[in-house]
């Protein structure tokens, strides 16, 4: 408020949103995006190509992703690696609701992405008939290279998210009643 009783809103130019609302946005963004902590769910060959990326040639700890979580109540980002079987199908999706809010999902290689070659009654064709994927990582298996600029594209996408957008993220869980799977 100004000394002749005006009241000023600084607004951004880019966001058109209060000034105080985007930079609290940019600052959860950048926390969020650069300490990311993957919960790997690897059930075939893609997965030998993520421990890959983890190791010490690639250094996942350049994104702050080095700490690798077996629980999904401790994790973030779920790494889908490899295709996935029918019967995996309820357990995916029951981990993905574990993780707690925000959460996000990366679907590494064409199995997890597609079916892959796969094209059979057996396995699921592609892991977003379950849960929402994020970032589809082209490949069979995609290189550590791929992965890491997937990875990428992910913190881009958390960087361009906005805090009042969290309860669309609750929306877009699937109920477990009305799915295939
Ligand atoms: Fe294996 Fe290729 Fe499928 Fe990855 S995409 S799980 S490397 S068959």
């Amino acid at each position: 408020r100004r000394d002749d009783g005006r009241q000023v809103v600084s607004v951004d130019p880019v966001t058109q949103e209060g000034w105080v609302t985007s930079r609290l946005d940019f600052l959860v963004n950048w926390a969020r995006a650069n300490s990311m902590w993957p919960m790997p769910f690897g059930t075939a060959c893609c997965a030998i190509e993520f421990m890959a990326t983890a190791a010490s040639k690639y250094d996942l700890a350049r994104f702050g992703m080095e700490r690798l979580s077996f629980s999904p109540r401790q994790a973030d980002v779920l790494l889908c690696a490899g295709r996935v079987p029918l019967k995996l199908a309820p357990v995916i999706r029951r981990i993905y609701q574990q993780m707690p809010q925000p959460k996000w999902v990366i679907a590494m290689g064409a199995c997890a992405s597609t079916g892959g070659m796969f094209d059979n009654y057996a396995v699921v064709q592609g892991i977003d008939n379950i849960i929402p994927v994020d970032v589809y990582v082209p490949g069979c298996p995609p290189r550590p290279e791929a992965l890491m600029y997937g990875i990428m594209m992910l913190q881009k996408k958390v960087m361009g998210e906005r805090l009042r957008d969290e309860a669309l993220r609750h929306e877009m869980i699937p109920d477990p009643e009305s799915q295939l799977y």
